[in-house]
């Protein structure tokens, strides 16, 4: 039987700390399909695309087994999009203990809502504790440098967006 994990978040863009979850996810699952979250109103500075070919170019890159990572959108909740590709497990990692309280709402509501799907959290490495997607952008529009953060391909493509807006 085929174990497959279904890994939901915003990726804007992945980093060094979704890079460290997907390891060790890859390390107890056959397959990890990341869900990549689009909100209608909710305005990324990656497009879909770009998110999805930062994931699958940060895995090569690190060396990890690509042909076991699936990248896909979903807009629905987050226990559709999972059984819609047959996995019986959600992967999420927790930094601390406020993602720890928002992790077990949400793993609370999800379980209750579809028993057949299990949540599973796997620790943040000391080294990424605080990285956040959210503070990486933050940083890097203002100039700083977020090369500790993000996988390489990622900084680059940060540079890239980045440059490119000053040029509006
Ligand atoms: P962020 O909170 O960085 O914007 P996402 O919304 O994409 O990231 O988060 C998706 C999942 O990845 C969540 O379960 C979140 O807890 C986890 N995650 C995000 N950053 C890290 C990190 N540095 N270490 C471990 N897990 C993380």
């Amino acid at each position: 039987m085929t174990r497959i994990a279904y890994y939901p978040g915003s990726f804007d863009p992945l980093t060094n700390g979704h890079l460290d979850v997907l390891r060790q996810a890859l390390a107890v699952f056959d397959e990890v399909v990341v869900g990549i979250g689009v909100h209608p109103g909710k305005e990324p500075m990656f497009t879909f695309e770009e998110r999805s070919a930062l994931i699958a170019q940060s895995l090569e890159a690190a060396g990890y087994d690509n042909g076991r990572v699936r990248v896909e959108r979903f807009g629905n909740l987050v226990i559709h999009a999972a059984r819609d590709v047959g996995a019986t497990v959600l992967v999420r990692g927790l930094r601390d203990g406020t993602d720890l309280d928002y992790e077990m709402q949400m793993a609370g509501m999800n379980g209750a809502m579809a028993p057949d799907i299990h949540t599973m959290f796997f620790p943040a490495g000391p080294q990424y504790r605080a990285i956040t997607a959210t503070l990486v952008r933050q940083v890097a529009k203002m100039g700083g440098n977020v090369a500790p953060f993000v996988p390489e391909i990622v900084l680059a493509a940060l540079a890239a967006k980045i440059s490119g807006h000053s040029q509006d």
